[in-house]
């Protein structure tokens, strides 16, 4: 099918940060804050979960809090639509496997994702659980050369490769996410992709600075009901317009000028007049 949807984790899948939570939910909160003022926050949650280790926390009392761990209103019927409509859905995000893998399979939702790149995470003889920077924290990462990507992760780099997939495929990039860290990734898809910053987060800010400078169409969520509608109605209309190609001189201008009139799709050309498939919301 047309599109593949990209999506960060925390604060756009998980309604909150994966990190803080387990930090916060286990009796870390003030460890965690005192290393995150000294170090990059991958290595300081690594030394936290050393320290709940030798405190007696087990993998299964992680897991249990993880668990617990509120998701995005709508985002698990969100990911199964746009799976059953044949999006393929992949993960970029600065968490760790162990946290991402637990949290989805307990939604039922990890079958829905095809890759997910984060900071791996094992769990080694002692059953402590280990995590790791994604990118070697000794050279500089970002290939964007900005100051808001983490040392550990620059996601700019992973959304080069992502890229070169969904063109070998014919897909269309739609991109969603909260932080700092998804700025990179954003500035670098072109115009015919979809980025989705979370409206009054960081990226949105960051974005807000200068517009001009993101070259894929802007849809803001802030909700979220806001994601579903229009996430949803987004890869309704791509797939709409993959479909009907051959009607259009320009398909990719079309959905353009439909996006600007927030998806009121009415009649495209004098002889034709399309409808959207209806959307169940
Ligand atoms: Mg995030």
């Amino acid at each position: 099918m047309a599109v593949m949807i990209v999506f960060d984790f925390d604060k756009t899948i998980l309604d909150c940060d994966s990190d803080n939570w387990v930090a916060d939910g286990l009796g870390f909160t003030k460890s965690f804050e005192e290393l995150t003022s000294t170090m990059p926050w991958n290595l300081a949650m690594d030394i936290v979960l050393g320290k709940m280790h030798s405190q007696g926390i087990t993998i299964e009392d992680i897991a249990d809090c993880l668990r617990k761990a509120p998701l995005i209103p709508h985002i698990a019927s969100t990911i199964k639509t746009a799976h059953s409509l044949g999006c393929e859905l992949r993960i970029v995000s600065d968490a760790n496997t162990f946290f991402i893998e637990t949290i989805l399979k307990h939604h039922d939702l990890l079958d829905c994702f095809s890759e997910i790149n984060t900071n791996p995470s094992i769990i080694d003889n002692q059953g402590r659980l280990r995590i790791f920077p994604c990118h070697d924290l000794t050279s500089p990462n970002c290939i964007s050369n900005l100051d808001s990507c983490p040392p550990n992760m620059c996601k700019g780099q992973i959304i080069e490769r992502i890229k070169a997939n969904a063109e070998e495929g014919k897909k269309k990039i739609i991109y969603l996410g909260d932080g700092k860290g998804d700025y990179c990734p954003m500035l670098r898809l072109k115009k015919e992709y979809f980025v989705m910053p979370r409206k009054d987060y960081p990226v949105w800010e960051l974005i807000c600075c200068n517009p001009s400078k993101i070259k894929a169409k802007i849809c803001e969520w802030s909700v979220g009901e806001e994601l579903e509608r229009t996430l949803l109605n987004l890869v309704r209309l791509i797939n709409f317009f993959e479909d009907h190609k051959a009607d259009f001189n320009n398909a990719d201008v079309v959905l353009s000028t439909a996006l600007d009139c927030k998806f009121q799709l009415v009649a495209l050309s004098p002889h034709k007049a399309f409808a959207l498939p209806p959307v169940p919301l």
